[in-house]
């Protein structure tokens, strides 16, 4: 049996009649860039997310420069972020000029942890301590971090709080949705999020209508009125193609999302009937609305001979991320160690993700754990 860690094509198929329907119009319209149809689209993510503003972007890795551009941030200031995520949110820190501190994760849910934040914050010497000017939590794999304790944390040192919701759309934390709860929330329409475009693209929320006003600006090069130019932005602009496919996508996502959730829960069913003891752990779920981007055992013993043996048998999987940011050739230069960071390692060396994709079958999920039963025994 061949089952894929992620299969676009059986989605596609519930909703090519809509796609190459609006993609006709956009290509009769000729009008690609901003316009009617990423306003449309902004309109339905802030409410769906629960806030008071959207701006389209460029990508998930956009959002976030944007945000912190918007949020003043570059060289001089630091930045406090996890060392176990996609590169974009450490790389667009580093990018603005500002230095990217990490703080270690929980060995549950692998998102940041709030304790940590404050030992890393204790450690540094006060003239330090007042260059750190945002944090930027990541909701991993879909389920929020522990947003109240980082918020505190946040209001007493006056930081900005930019969430990288990228793999988080809907997502809840007592109640309020991801990229609701601090000052910019930024998601991705990478193909492989759980609302994905045809192609890059992005949004950050915020309910602020200075920081809207700012990020707008600085997404069209900074210049308002345009070709006057108060402040130096990019060129961060949604496609019209993009902004109406991910609004098709938006229709449905609540259902697919809970297809995923139902996916978990099969999972976690099959695992234990598997007996595999303490060889496979299931993710943690904690926070209120989990929306499974994605679905991560974790393996104390031999993940690389699992990956491979799955891999023979037809089973798609991925290790994300196998290096912790701290350890990255291109952060060298920040002097960090294996062993500053143990969680987040142990998390890259022992972490699977298996397929979780919302058409996929109960049989291919037999197959699934079946595989992985027959690798331990
Ligand atoms: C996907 C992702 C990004 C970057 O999004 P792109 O749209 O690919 O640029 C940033 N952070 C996290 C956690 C992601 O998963």
């Amino acid at each position: 049996m061949n089952v894929p860690l992620l299969d676009l094509k059986l989605q596609y198929e519930t909703i090519r009649e809509e796609c190459l329907k609006v993609t006709e119009e956009i290509y009769d319209s000729q009008y690609f860039i901003l316009g009617p149809r990423v306003d449309a689209l902004e309109t339905e993510i802030s409410r769906y997310c629960d806030t008071d503003y959207a701006v389209g972007v460029s990508s998930g890795t956009d959002a976030l420069l944007l945000s912190l551009m918007a949020a003043g941030i570059g060289p001089g200031d630091r930045v406090i972020t996890t060392p176990y995520t996609f590169f974009a949110t450490a790389g667009a820190i580093a990018r603005t000029g500002a230095i990217p501190v990490f703080a270690d994760i929980e060995t549950d849910t692998y998102n940041i942890s709030p304790g940590d934040i404050a030992a890393v914050l204790d450690r540094m010497p006060i003239a330090e301590r007042k260059t750190v000017r945002a944090v930027i939590p990541v909701h991993l794999y879909g389920q929020c971090a522990e947003m109240e304790p980082i918020l505190k944390i946040a209001r007493e040192n006056g930081w900005q709080v930019i969430e990288d919701a990228a793999q988080a759309i809907g997502s809840e934390y007592r109640g309020k949705r991801a990229g609701a709860m601090g000052d910019f929330g930024c998601f991705s329409f990478f193909p492989s999020k759980n609302l994905g475009g045809f192609g890059d693209g992005g949004i950050v929320t915020t309910n602020s209508r200075e920081l809207y006003d700012m990020l707008a600006i600085l997404r069209v090069h900074g210049g308002h009125p345009k070709y006057y130019h108060k402040f130096i932005g990019g060129n961060f602009r949604l496609d019209a193609i993009q902004a109406a496919i991910v609004s098709i996508k938006l229709k449905y996502l609540d259902e697919w999302m809970a297809a995923r959730q139902e996916n978990a829960r099969r999972y976690r069913q099959m695992f234990a009937a598997a007996a595999l003891g303490d060889r496979v752990k299931c993710p943690a779920e904690k926070q209120d609305r989990h929306i499974y981007n994605q679905f991560v055992i974790e393996l104390p013993e031999k993940r690389d001979e699992l990956r491979t043996f799955l891999l023979e048998k037809g089973v798609g999987n991925e290790i994300y991320y196998p290096v912790p940011l701290h350890l990255q050739d291109c952060f060298d230069y920040l002097g960090h160690k294996a062993g500053d960071f143990p969680a987040s390692e142990y998390a890259a060396n022992h972490t699977l993700a298996i397929p979780i994709f919302p058409e996929l079958t109960e049989d291919q999920q037999s197959y699934v754990v079946e595989q992985i039963k027959t690798f331990f025994n």
